[in-house]
């Protein structure tokens, strides 16, 4: 089971094939973290790792080239550049367009301006 801030632990519902799902990922992911639950909770936390690390060193506050409407969508989404949520961040979202180079900053289809991978905002969407 999940809801919209992600899955919810110890949910008698999880299946034998997410069971065995989770049990393969944390063999490939031994040693680059810890197991986040089911449904994607393995490639939530090797995401979110990604995110962590590409978004640590990245500046995606320069909103000098953008129109006052613009910069709206940023801070009446209150975007921020670090996210604390385990399982919300934009490099995890529907709406972010990574860039190419992924050492620079991305886009978002809904937020304007530069996008931290490593961001938030009140539009995050989980990829389906
Ligand atoms: S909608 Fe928000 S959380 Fe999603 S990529 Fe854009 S800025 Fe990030």
């Amino acid at each position: 089971m999940t809801d919209n801030n992600g899955p919810l632990y110890g949910d008698a519902s999880m299946s034998a094939e997410c069971t065995r799902r989770v049990f393969l990922k944390a063999a490939a992911l031994a040693g680059a973290g810890t197991l986040a639950g089911c449904d994607g909770g393995a490639e939530t936390a090797a995401l979110r790792e990604k995110a962590k690390r590409l978004g640590a060193g990245l500046d995606c506050s320069d909103v000098s080239a953008l129109q006052p409407a613009e910069v709206s969508t940023r801070t009446d989404n209150e975007y921020r550049q670090h996210t604390e949520r385990v399982d919300q961040f934009c490099l995890g979202c529907l709406n972010f367009e990574p860039n190419p180079v992924e050492t620079a900053c991305g886009a978002c289809k809904t937020v304007r301006g530069p996008i931290n991978p490593d961001g938030w905002c009140k539009q995050w969407t989980k990829v389906k």
